[in-house]
This record gives structure tokens, sequence and C-alpha cells, in this order.
């Protein structure tokens, strides 16, 4: 198929606003791939070339690709520059541009655009911003102006169709099954393996049977299975008489993944692939495949991306036990940091200060960690996440015991199986008392089902001055001027919500200015730059009364911590007939900037009720 079908559809879906429109649009369009397409039209959906998990990035500038079309067209880059000013969007400048040469008969195919995207990622090192601007004038000339507009998008990382997860997988179970009733089965699936090529490939090519006895691969992540909360000793033991119960390290989530066959590279398996035949002027090579290093052990986030480079002392720890190891695992844990001098935990922001992309090296000396490991999906060939918690334990201990039993980094977690209340009660003290957050107790039969918050694992933390039970991630989704000493950054006070998945819209929970440190206020006015929009974007609702100053794309994840919970008529979050929603009272900034969470992963308004204590 032409490139340009796929560009007439990522304009429909641009200019939708509607879920339901653009899950009809979608789901007549994936009907229509051919085989060999399905896999790069889910991932330039995402606007990128794999899945989310593997790191290969365009890591093309705007300023680059500015020269990149000066070179392309022969236009003045001042002339290029003028309409940038003017269009303010790189897509739009390059469609314009090419809409005044003149057009060739023979387009790109799916197949090929992807190939030469592929290849434009690939290149790294010296010389390759001369080889990217390469690439992309053969993307230039054999793209109609419709399709170099998605194509600029993508290579900048600004596509933005407003396209989640969840709607790709309603339009997968409409091109499957011609309803949205298999949502269930493949948010499971999606959950198992969160390759999103991989399971179109599945449904449209109609391997149901596959579908539904899909297993963990190692290399592939897995939704992290999520904790209730509760709001007692007592009320946890009234859940779970008898259970699992572990210290609640408060550290970065990390799924560990390690393979001694070594995991698929992806470029391997982009060129096995047949996306269309190789054109034969491919004239870079794409072959550094034998100088990749090989790739056997992979690190997730909580929203599964990729944080393999952010701990190289963890990697270093399994890769030299190869030798001694069964063929694959998968672990579940915590990364809490430690002080080297005291030993003591430290908290939580310290830890993911790791992710900033430079001096990772000297950080993970200055902030060692320990990662405590809780549980294990999958060793030596078997997928073992169905099998109850307390087996899947006894798996664990073993790994650990036999071949991480002296090492300082890799940890087996604690797990204490609990009878009565006396003890419970006696753990949460003690867990406290070693400066943990609490305990997360477990029901020992339960499965490992990904991605599900249910009462299988409870957390209890303590709640020192509030009368809520957790803290709040909310979505930021704009702020206003301040005034008095916040002014001079320009941010009085921002406001945020939390999401309701009943009308699939992030709602508005508080105001929140307090809790920020002087010193953060660079680092937040740098993150929220370009996030600008000009309205309220669909996906949420506020009111009038509370329009902010400036609005932002729904994108950052905050933690707010508040007193109680309240009502408001100011605020949507929840709001009933008369629209009274629940309101934050007193509500503090406590972290900035969750990275390991993405905007639908905030708390839901079905959450909120529960959080307070009585
Ligand atoms: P959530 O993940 O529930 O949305 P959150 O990210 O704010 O919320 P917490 O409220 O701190 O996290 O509680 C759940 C998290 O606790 C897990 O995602 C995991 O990172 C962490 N955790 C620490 N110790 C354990 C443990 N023993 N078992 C499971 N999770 C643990």
């Amino acid at each position: 198929m032409k490139f340009k079908q796929f560009a007439t559809i990522l304009e429909s879906l641009e200019k939708s606003s509607s879920r339901n429109e653009m899950t009809e649009i979608l789901a007549g369009f994936l009907q229509k791939l051919e085989p060999d397409e399905i896999k790069p039209v889910m991932y330039m959906l995402t606007g990128r070339i794999a899945p989310r998990f593997i790191p290969l990035e365009f890591n093309f500038s705007t300023k680059l690709l500015l020269r990149a079309i000066e070179k392309a067209s022969g236009k003045g880059i001042l002339e290029i520059e003028t309409l940038m000013a003017k269009k303010g969007d790189i897509g739009l400048v390059a469609s314009e541009i090419k809409s005044q040469m003149p057009q060739k008969q023979e387009e790109l195919s799916i197949g090929e655009v992807f190939q030469l995207l592929f290849e434009l990622a690939s290149l790294e090192g010296v010389g390759s911003q001369t080889a990217k601007i390469e690439v992309f004038e053969r993307l230039f000339k054999g793209a109609d102006p419709l399709s170099i507009k998605y194509v600029a998008r993508m290579i900048v990382g600004k596509l933005r169709l407003g396209l989640n997860d969840k709607t790709i997988l309603d339009s997968l179970s409409w091109a499957g099954f011609s309803d949205k009733s298999y949502r269930g089965q493949l948010d499971y699936a999606y959950g198992v393996r969160a390759d999103i090529g991989d399971i179109a490939e599945l449904v449209l090519q109609r391997k149901f049977k596959k579908l539904e006895r899909i297993m963990v691969e190692p290399g592939t992540p897995v939704a992290s299975k999520l904790v209730e909360r509760e709001k007692s000793v007592e009320a946890v033991f009234e859940r779970i008489p008898e259970s699992i119960v572990q210290p609640k390290y408060d550290g970065l989530r990390l799924q560990i993944h390690y393979s001694r066959a070594g995991f698929d590279d992806i470029h391997q398996v982009h060129q096995n692939q047949a996306i269309g035949q190789k054109p034969p002027s491919l004239q870079f090579d794409l072959g550094k495949t034998e100088s990749r290093k090989r790739d056997i052990v992979r690190i997730f986030s909580r929203n599964m991306e990729p944080l393999t480079d952010m701990f190289p002392d963890v990697v270093a720890e399994v890769e030299k036990k190869e030798d001694e190891l069964p063929g694959s695992f998968v672990l579940d844990a915590e990364a809490i940091g430690t002080d080297p001098e005291t030993g003591k935990y430290i908290p939580f922001q310290e830890t993911i200060q790791r992710k900033r992309k430079y001096g990772i090296k000297e950080k993970s000396q200055s902030v060692p960690v320990k990662v405590y490991v809780f549980d294990i999906l999958y060793l030596g060939k078997e997928d073992i996440s169905q099998k109850p918690l307390l087996s899947r334990l006894d798996a664990l201990k073993d790994l650990i015991k036999k071949n991480f039993s002296s090492s300082r980094i890799l940890k087996l977690s604690e797990s204490n199986e609990l009878k009565d209340l006396k003890t419970l009660q006696k753990y949460f003290a003690k867990y406290l008392e070693d400066g943990l957050e609490g305990l997360i107790a477990k029901n020992p039969q339960s499965k490992y089902l990904p991605g599900t918050r249910n009462y299988d694992w409870i957390k209890l933390k303590a709640n020192i001055d509030s009368k809520l039970i957790d803290t709040i991630d909310a979505v930021v989704l704009g702020y206003y001027h301040g005034r008095g000493a916040r002014a001079k950054h320009g941010v009085g006070a921002f406001l945020v919500g939390v999401y309701n998945e009943k009308t699939e819209k992030f709602e508005t929970i508080a105001k929140v200015g307090s809790g920020i440190k002087d010193e953060d206020w660079e680092g937040i006015m740098e993150r929220i730059k370009g996030l600008e929009i000009e309205k309220i974007p669909e996906n949420a609702e506020v009111k009038k009364e509370l329009m902010p100053d400036v609005i932002l794309r729904p994108e950052i994840v905050v933690v707010v911590e508040a007193d109680e919970i309240s009502k408001s008529k100011l605020h949507t979050a929840g709001q009933d007939k008369d629209g009274v929603g629940y309101s934050l009272r007193f509500p503090r900034l406590k972290e900035w900037d969750r990275a390991d969470k993405d905007p639908e992963d905030v708390t839901k308004v079905s959450e909120v009720e529960k959080l307070l204590v009585n």
C-alpha cells in the first residue's frame, strides 16, 4: 500500500476529536493492511519505528530538519525559516514546500517509508548528521505533500495524533471481531506482552488461539501488577487473613529481563521482515549488528519504558553470572538508593536522579542502588506468572540464593507468611522504624495479573498528618501566573486533574502552589516548555471559573499530598448532577514529574473516594 493512503488516515485521525470516530477510522484501515505492513503501521501510529520499550530514536532536531528541507528542496534557508516562524509546525512547513515542487507519480509505499525511517534512526556517530539529511532527502523526494507532513512530524517526535493505547486496542477489537467485546482479552494480551505490533499481527491475521494463550516473553515488558490501598492493619488483615507480607520499598519499580541466548535485536528483526524490499540504492550500512553488544539484560520501568541504560551496575551484576544462570528469567523488583556513608535508604526523588542522561556512571557510584526482588514471572523456559505467588516466591528464593547470595546489588525481598493480626502489626511497626514506607500484603494464592489493581496486593503506608491513606497522582492541566514570591517564575499555582474512567477525561481536583522548592523551579519551567496549548483539550474538563492562564497538554504526572478530600463546585472530578466535584484540601506538591507514569496512570476518580480514612 502507498504511504499516501496511510497519511490520509493520519489526517482523519488528527482532525477527529471523537474517540469512537477515531476507532472506526482506524479499524477500517487496519483491516486493509497486508501482513507485512501491520507492524510498521502500528509503530508509526505511535510516532516511532519500534515498540515503545526499544530505545530506537530518530535524534533529529527541528533545526536539522530545516536544513534537510533546504537541501532536499533547493530553497533558501531564510525562506524556510520564515515559513517556520509563520506556521510554527515543521510538518506544515515540509508539506507546503513539497507542494511547490514538481510532483512525481511514483510514490513511496508504507514499507519503503518505514525502511527509510528505520535507516534514519539507525544512523549514529561521526558523519551521521549528513547521512540523516540524505535519507530525509529521499523521503522528501518520494513522498507527496500530505505524507511528508506526517513524516516530518514523526522525525522530530511531534506526531501527536491524540491516539492512546486504549483507542488503538479498541480499533483492533473492531478490526478483528467487529465490536468492542474483545477489549478485555486484548487488554490482558497487551499486558502480558506490551508490543502493540505483535498483538496487532495476532488479531489481524486471525490467530485468535495464540492470542488467548499468550505468554510472557523475556525481552518484552509485562504490565506491572498494581496494588490496592487500605487504611489500617486491621483492614488489611480482614481482606487477607493469611498473607505474605513484604516491606514496601520507596524506590523505582524495575522489571529485569534476562536471556542467555540474547534478545532479538530490533535491527535484525526488521531486516529479516519483508517490509518491502530493501531499495537497491540503499547506501548506508545498517549492518552494525555485529559491533553492537549482545543484548542479554533489559530493564523496564513501571510504564514499560526502557531503563537499561540507567542501571549499568544492575546489568553488570547479572552479566557477571551469565554462565551459571538458567536460560532466562523475568523479575519484578524495586530499586532503592542508599547513602554510601550511612547505608541508609534515600528518597525516591534522589534515586530517580539517575535517570538524567549524563553522569550515569558517576551517579551509580554516588547513589549506589540495591534492587529488592519481590516476584518472578518467567524462569528457564517457562512462564510461571500464573502459578500461585507462594510457589513463585519459592522459585525466586532458589534463583537468588543460588546465584546472587553474595551480591551487593541484587537482594531477595523479605517475605513473611503471616496468619495473625498481632504479627502483622509488629511487622508494620518494624518496617516504619527501619525507614521503609510501610508494607505490602499479598494473597499467597494469587496469580500475577498484568496491569490489574485489586486486593491481591494491598499497600499500607504510614499517614502521619493527613486523613488520606495515600498521595494522589495527578496530571498537570495548566498554571496561573503568580503574585508575590513565586511570580518571578511566572507561575503561582498549577491546575491538576485526576482521570475519570467513565467520562474518559481528566477532571480537575486541585490548584496546587505550595510544596515547590526554590531549587526545583528551573527544572519545572524547562519541563513545561513547549506543552502550551490554546484551549482545553477534548480529553479534559475544566470549569470556566478555574480556566488557567496557560493551558498545558496533559502530559506531566505529579504527586500531590493533601489533608482531606472535600467537595467543590469549582472542580470537575467526579462531579454530580449539580456540578459538585471532589477537591483536595490543603494540597501540596510532593513530587514533580513522575516520568515512570503515563497520564492515564494517574489516580482514578473511583479511587479518590476510597482514599479517605473514615
Ligand atoms: P501505584 O503503582 O499503585 O499506582 P505508586 O506508583 O504511587 O502507585 P505506591 O503507591 O508507592 O506506588 O505503591 C505501589 C508501588 O510500590 C509499586 O509499583 C512498587 O514500585 C512499589 N513496591 C515497593 N515494594 C514492593 C513490594 N514488596 N511489592 C510490590 N510493590 C512494591
